[in-house]
């Protein structure tokens, strides 16, 4: 049987907030309910001050929820204690939509449940911070999130880049960085540069074979590091490369890290899609706007006969997007020397500027920045692209 968010959030309408009365949901506390295939995900935003004396309420919802709903084979249950004083007397905030107009980026304003002071003490003087998201490993994201910053700086955007990519950190090699941040005054870091862009990753503080197995709460307070403890600096653009999945730590940061937006990379296979539909899910659950999807390693140029080959079967996430009513942002070949150049430490943006692979992703930048500076919003198809 399937379950729907409100049958949930019904049951959470009965559980009380021990310390003010009225329910849970009323009160404003739950912030995400994310149904999944073995059962759900629910995310409590509580104020800092009370999170540890509502570590019970954590089981109490559990149990709740699995008495109500007991086809539920998993229920996990999130705090986050990143709410500021009063937060909770409103009803559950909305994060604020695509911006119009060149606005700060949200968080700054006051408004929404980004508006925290610990948020904004996260990368101030950043104006958008983007995350770059995929339902899997291996589609490409770290690719079109290199080139896709690269792209953003092409249009005269001061850019960074954080590679959250725990799992993976590519960045360092993507972007030909090595070495260590520089700590100056021993607690800050400045971040690495190259090709113009200011970089910071997991990468730089693990050395490559270190096993990756961290939870959910530790990634989560890696990244918030990366954005509160790095001197990035005045940057228009942050382009976050998230980690692939739309597990528990993916879903923390999404909701924690204050995002104007996120990109959704996916090849044109099936069951890619169903992944990204998975990460577009996640993004909406949080109330971050979704800018679009890119289709990445969507068709093939032969080098030898110069036919083109739908490797994967070109076109599915174009009408993917459609279907879904958000933009397409556009679709990137399979070819060796997007491979290369993004392996090799120039991605193709700047080891070839005027070639046509160069192109596609000054052409998906160019959508986001529009997006971004409120000349369309996340909701409506993708303007055609037209490039002089
Ligand atoms: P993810 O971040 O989704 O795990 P990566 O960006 O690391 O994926 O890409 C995985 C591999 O595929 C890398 O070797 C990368 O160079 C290659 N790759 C990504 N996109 C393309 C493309 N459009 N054409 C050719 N190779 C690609």
């Amino acid at each position: 049987m399937a379950t729907t968010d409100s049958d949930i959030r019904t049951v959470l309408a009965t559980i009380e907030d021990p310390d003010h009365g009225g329910n849970i949901v009323d009160r404003g506390m739950v912030s995400a309910i994310l149904p999944n295939d073995d059962g759900a995900q629910i995310i409590l935003e509580v104020e800092a001050g009370r999170a540890d004396r509502l570590s019970s309420l954590q089981t109490r919802v559990e149990d709740a929820v699995k008495t109500a709903l007991p086809h539920l084979a998993k229920v996990t249950v999130i705090m986050t204690a990143e709410r500021s004083a009063g937060a909770e007397d409103a009803n559950r905030p909305q994060r604020q939509a695509a911006p119009s107009g060149p606005a700060p980026r949200p968080g700054a304003s006051g408004n929404g449940p980004q508006a925290g002071a610990e948020r904004r003490t996260m990368a101030p003087d950043v104006r958008h911070i983007i995350a770059v998201a995929s339902g899997k490993g291996g589609v490409g994201k770290s690719t079109v999130a290199a080139n896709l910053a690269l792209g953003l700086q092409r249009l005269g955007l001061s850019v960074g880049v954080l590679d959250a990519d725990i799992y993976g950190p590519s960045m360092p090699r993507m972007l030909g960085v090595t070495g260590k941040p520089a700590s100056p005054d021993g607690k800050t870091l400045d971040p690495m540069e190259n090709h113009g862009l200011k970089i910071m990753s997991i990468g730089f503080m693990i050395e490559e074979e270190t096993p990756m197995i961290w939870r959910g709460p530790m990634v989560q307070s890696a990244l918030q590091q990366m954005l509160r403890d790095v001197n990035w600096g005045p940057l228009d653009v942050l382009v976050i490369d998230m980690p692939p999945g739309t597990g528990d730590a993916q879903l923390t940061l999404a909701q924690q890290v204050p995002l104007s937006g996120a990109v959704i990379v996916s090849t044109p296979q099936d069951i890619a899609l169903l992944d990204a539909r998975k990460g577009l899910n996640m993004f909406r659950k949080v109330d971050v706007p979704v800018f679009g999807i890119v289709e990445n390693m969507s068709y093939f140029v032969c080098s030898n006969c110069g036919a083109q080959h739908d490797v994967f079967g070109h076109g599915g996430a174009r009408r993917e997007a459609e279907r879904l009513g958000i933009p397409f942002l556009g679709e990137i070949p399979l070819h060796l020397a997007i491979r290369e150049t993004s392996d090799g430490g120039t991605p193709v943006v700047v080891s070839n500027p005027e070639g046509e692979h160069a192109y596609a992703f000054v052409s998906i930048a160019e959508l986001v920045r529009d997006t971004l500076e409120g000349n369309t919003t996340g909701a409506k198809p993708a303007p055609k692209i037209v490039y002089v």
